[in-house]
């Protein structure tokens, strides 16, 4: 038996944590009864939300991402935050696996009452993935998880998908695998709010911080893309949580320096109109193939295109005009 969307709201607003865990299947699920529920608690409580430190975090697999937000997360509930941690996966429709799927990856964290952790949503476009992050990174807030995290891997657009949602962009490396084997773009680059290069422990500190310096050089030859904010690379070690406090300070500064210029409200803004922007596009896209005389037509028009019977600035053509009937 479905709740009312009135007695989820109570239970994400008083942090109950099965509550807020079915919120966020409703918000996953393909049927239209259950989307239509996520869509009102949404609503309902979007006045509570807002009010988290949203940190994203790309590297490829093997960067230490979740040894990482182990060991960050667990800092973090240490000093008295409750943190949500989430993931972007686009890899995990293809796999059927995804990167948070295994809890084990973060043991601790997986056990700690002030933690709540969320697989990625198992299937769906990019698009999809990050629509249901989206929202569940904001009952996450409602439900009072001050920090949220959204991992994602280094992979193809979902670093720019988690870029778009999040204030602070921290972006994983590790020393001497080379930007190519990094699979790190220069669009990633240009969107990190900071570089932080892992793994700089034992043998391993002097190339770390050589590899540092290296990004360094990369990164002053990039236009910052803030005017009150130079990105900078930082090391650490997760495993044997060594430079994590620093990656929080920074965090802070970097808060601070946007709230007193007024790029922090004004970024929010700009991507909650990005956001709609997306949505609109996203529904117009599926409202139109949903069209049944556009599902009629199509397979002819694209078999005549193919036999370059028409050309496909006339079948578009054709399609969309049937919009106007
Ligand atoms: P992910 O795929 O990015 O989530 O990477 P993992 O967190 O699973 O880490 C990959 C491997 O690197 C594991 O064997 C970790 O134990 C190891 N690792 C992660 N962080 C560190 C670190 O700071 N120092 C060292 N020496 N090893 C690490």
């Amino acid at each position: 038996m479905l709740k009312t969307a009135e007695e989820y709201v109570q239970g994400i607003l008083s942090g109950d944590r099965l509550t807020l865990a079915r919120t966020i299947t409703l918000i996953e699920s393909i049927l239209p009864i259950h989307q239509e529920l996520a869509r009102d608690i949404v609503d309902k409580i979007l006045p509570q939300t807002g009010k988290s430190v949203r940190v994203g975090i790309t590297g490829v697999p093997g960067a230490g991402k979740s040894t990482y937000i182990e060991s960050f997360g667990t800092m973090l509930t240490k000093m008295g935050h409750k943190v949500a941690v989430l993931a972007i996966d686009p890899s995990s429709t293809r796999s059927g696996g995804s990167i948070l799927g295994d809890k084990t990856r973060m043991e601790k964290l997986a056990v700690d009452e002030n933690a709540f952790i969320r697989p990625s949503p198992s299937s769906g476009t990019l698009g999809g993935v990050g629509r249901k992050t989206r929202e569940a990174m904001l009952v996450c807030e409602a439900a009072g998880y001050d920090v949220v995290i959204i991992e994602t891997v280094g992979v193809g657009q979902s670093e720019t998908t988690v870029a778009s949602m999040v204030d602070f962009f921290l972006v994983l490396m590790i020393a001497g695998a080379g930007d190519e084997l990094q699979g790190i773009k220069k669009g990633v680059l240009e969107v990190a709010d900071a570089i932080v290069i892992n793994k700089a422990d034992g043998d391993n500190i002097n190339r770390a911080k050589m590899a540092a310096r290296e990004y360094e050089t990369a990164l002053h030859m990039l236009m910052p893309a803030s005017v009150n904010w130079s990105p900078p690379v930082l090391t650490c070690s997760s495993l044997y949580s060594t430079g994590i406090e620093e990656i929080w300070q920074t965090i802070g500064d970097h808060r601070e320096a946007f709230t007193k210029s007024g790029e922090f409200t004004q970024k929010r803004k700009e991507q909650s109109l990005e956001w709609m922007n997306f949505l609109v596009e996203d529904g117009l896209r599926s409202w139109f193939y949903l069209n049944p005389e556009v599902a009629r037509l199509l397979p002819g028009l694209r078999a005549e295109i193919g036999m370059q019977k028409l050309s496909p600035t006339a079948a578009a053509d054709k399609l969309l005009a049937l919009l106007d009937k």
